[in-house]
């Protein structure tokens, strides 16, 4: 009898932890059979998962399952694809299962076989190309016409039920004397634009490229750092360019804010249809067809948000990472993985460069480079020849504020408006103001479900909660007060900067860009594109005015308040302020005017605000890592925290508690904690951190493998809910 046997491991999609040993089906296994789906008998029923690795087994024949079906008969996950994923499930501490699944659209997660979408289609042959040259006399008018039409393009059944006669029979007549070839089309493609020239590159943008180039079919972390219009963008179409001519994929990763219709349509005029675009407002069905065509190797560059970094793509040659800065490139649920540096994990597995494109690079990034582990390539001015913004602290201290604006700024805005020219005001906070307060009884609007207040919103008569979603009419909070209630306001938000600017300016055209305004899909398109052609004198905004889009005859940018952001708790506030005030300024400005930017604040002399103000965001980065680096913070140490939560207010910290006297982390990790979170309660849940740091990545990698192992032991644990972070973009 033979101690062991051949048996496969098997990824089963659902949350779990482990793999499990099969025997291989009775029809025996493919060659190839890692990547493949299979069909495995499970506790009491049945599962899809996806074979991982082949083993020996050393268990004895008898007590391994077989495998029901092979559904499969070559991968469906590239091997490359299946290790990747495996690396980051044991990188962000997450069940390997459900992370191996969320690679396939749903429909092939649940077993079903893989579908390609065509259509019946129709190419000129050449015997056709032949007999439209010479003009034949056998060629009839029809005829004729369909020849033209698909030498300009492949026929398609849509194109020829749209015709005015009986294009089937005329296209029966062609095919059967050899005219037209009867092809399969995919049914989903978009339709190709016209192509438009590239732009003669700059000598930085060229040098750029050429270092992409250079380091072609290696892995090569490259930093391209310039700010807002310094022509990244063109870096990277032709950088796409030279891939796509060389046969190669690229992948592209694009925050979910700065995916634009702008972006995508630049790359669809140089590109046409081998564009494929992947964002989270796909249905199904759209994200399963690109899924295929990309997996096919029928388009050349996916564009995408942060869950397009496992695309497949089988002849990937470039990997671009646009604003990789950005925090939404860090899932915050489920399976909280960073796409930007999954990204430069699959860069480094496929041998390829991956260039990291960024105004206010993240202090990761910009550590790497100091450690020569990333290179560096500046675009060191506006590629439309642009002068850069000038930055001013505006102290309001003492200054009477009109619906938060000074008479300072106001008096700047006058001035723009009588030149014709836009202003662009920036406030990340919505509705109308963050407290509401009775002046009769000192009520505070509060949320019943958070440790938060509730924002005013004006125009809809409701106090919500940004931390849950709760909403409450006016009417019935006039109900919880007193008898005599008198409300005021403090604090101010982009509604009620809209009402002052309506009042201060009648005849200015003000447009408000924030979640409330845009809601429906197309409006932001359509408001961007009324600044451009400006029919908007002043623009008001959050977060959403920050990024990807360029206002050119933007000459004047405010910044409402910046002090919320300076004395904020997380360590990261200051390295996100900075990023944000760059990010705005680059909004302004062009050639023959040169944007100003005013930043009011209470605290001109905050040294962070001193720093941004100098518009040099080397130096800032300086002393941020400096302060990092003093209080062992990341990027100097690895980072992850445990968040509990519970209904029952003392079962986090109750189970957080147990955890770590249960946990021995080892010298090398700093564990701290459990404390309450920040908002302690949100959502009607009570929530405790404890927060775990090394010096060493591996040590804290042990660490959490034996806190998994801790907390699964632990009987409290059905008591919360809770997860690890890894690298929290969020410490708390
Ligand atoms: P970024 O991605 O850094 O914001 P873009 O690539 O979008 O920069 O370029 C900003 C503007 O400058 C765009 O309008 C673009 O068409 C223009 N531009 C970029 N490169 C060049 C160039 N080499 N010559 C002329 N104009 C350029
Ligand atoms: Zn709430």
């Amino acid at each position: 009898m033979a101690a062991s046997v051949s048996c496969v491991q098997v990824a089963v999609f659902a949350p779990l932890r482990q793999l499990f040993d099969y025997l291989p089906p009775a029809a025996g296994l493919p060659p190839q059979p890692v990547g493949c789906r299979v069909k495995v008998p499970f506790g009491r029923g049945e599962r899809i998962g996806v074979i991982v690795g082949t083993a020996p087994s050393a268990h004895a024949d008898d007590r391994l399952k077989q495998v029901i079906e092979l559904l499969d008969a070559t991968a469906l996950l590239e091997p490359s694809l299946v290790a990747l994923a495996r690396w980051a499930a044991a990188y962000y501490c997450h069940p390997v299962g459900e992370a191996l699944g969320l690679l396939l659209p749903v429909e092939l997660r649940h077993g079903e076989v893989l579908r390609r979408l065509t259509e019946r289609g129709w190419l000129l042959a050449d015997a056709g190309r032949a007999a439209l040259m010479e003009g034949a006399v056998r060629v009839g008018p029809r005829q004729r016409e369909l020849l033209q039409m698909a030498q300009a393009q492949a026929l398609r059944a849509a194109t020829l039920r749209a015709l005015p006669f009986d294009a089937g029979r005329v296209v029966g007549d062609l095919q059967r004397r050899g005219w037209l070839l009867e092809t399969e089309l995919d049914a989903e493609a978009a339709p190709a634009l016209p192509r438009t020239d590239f732009l003669a590159l700059n000598e930085a943008q060229a040098a750029s490229l050429a270092d992409i180039l250079a380091r072609r079919d290696s892995f090569a972390p490259l930093l391209l750092q310039g700010v807002t219009g310094s022509g990244k963008t063109e870096v990277y179409l032709h950088a796409a360019r030279e891939m796509l001519a060389g046969g190669r994929q690229v992948l592209m990763l694009i925050p979910e804010i700065g995916l634009s219709e702008q972006l995508v349509q630049r790359f669809r005029l140089r590109f046409g249809d081998t564009v494929a675009v992947l964002h989270s407002e796909l249905t199904e069905r759209e994200r399963s067809l690109v899924w295929e065509r990309a997996r096919r190797g029928a388009v050349g560059i996916v564009l995408g948000t942060r869950s397009a970094v496992w695309a497949p793509l089988p002849r990937l040659g470039l990997i671009i990472v646009d604003e990789e800065h950005d925090p939404s490139f860090k899932q915050q649920e489920g399976f909280r993985y960073s796409a930007r540096d999954v990204a430069v994990m699959r860069a480094r597995d496929a041998q390829v460069p991956i260039v990291l494109g960024s105004a206010t690079p993240s202090l990761e990034s910009e550590l790497n480079v100091r450690r020569g582990r990333y290179a560096r390539m500046l675009l060191p001015s506006r590629a439309g020849g642009a002068a850069p913004p000038t930055l001013h602290g505006l102290d309001v201290r003492g200054l009477k504020l009109h619906g938060g604006l000074s008479e300072t700024l106001c008096a700047a805005i006058d001035e723009r408006l009588a030149r014709d020219e836009q202003t662009l005001l920036f406030l990340n906070r919505r509705g109308y103001a963050p407290v509401l307060m009775c002046h009769a009884c000192g009520h505070i609007a509060q949320c019943a479900r958070c440790d938060a207040r509730l924002v005013l919103h004006q125009g809809r008569e409701r106090l919500i909660c940004h931390h849950c979603g709760t909403e409450q009419r006016l009417d019935v909070l006039q109900k919880a007060c007193c008898d005599a209630p008198e409300y005021f306001t403090l604090g101010v938000g982009t509604e009620q900067v809209e009402q002052a600017l309506r009042e201060r300016f009648p005849a200015a055209r003000v447009l408000r860009i924030d979640r409330d305004t845009m809601r429906r899909k197309g409006e932001l398109e359509a408001a961007y594109a009324a600044v451009r052609e400006r029919r908007v004198d002043i623009l008001i905004g959050t977060q959403m005015l920050a990024k990807g889009h360029d206002f050119p005859a933007v000459t004047l940018v405010g910044i409402v308040d910046a002090d919320s952001r300076l004395f904020a708790a997380d360590f990261r506030a200051g390295e996100r302020f900075a990023q944000t005030l760059l990010q705005v300024a680059g909004r302004a400005g062009r050639a023959n005017a040169p944007g100003v930017v005013l930043i009011q604040t209470h605290h001109p002399v905050h040294p962070l605000l001193q720093l941004a103000l100098r518009h040099d965001y080397a130096a800032f980065a300086d002393a941020a890592l400096a302060e990092r680096e003093a209080a062992m913070l990341p990027p100097y140490v690895s980072m992850a925290v445990v968040r509990a939560e519970a209904v029952d207010a003392r079962a986090p910290i109750g189970f957080l508690q147990q955890l770590r006297r249960a946990l021995d982390v080892g010298p090398d990790i700093d564990i701290a904690g459990p404390v309450p979170a920040p908002m302690e309660r949100r959502a009607g849940k009570t929530r405790a951190v404890l927060m775990l740091t090394g010096l060493r990545r591996a040590a804290l990698a042990d660490a959490l493998e034996r806190l998994i192992a801790a907390a699964n032991a632990l009987p409290t644990r059905h008591r919360v809910r809770w997860h690890i972070d890894v690298d929290p973009q969020e410490a708390a």
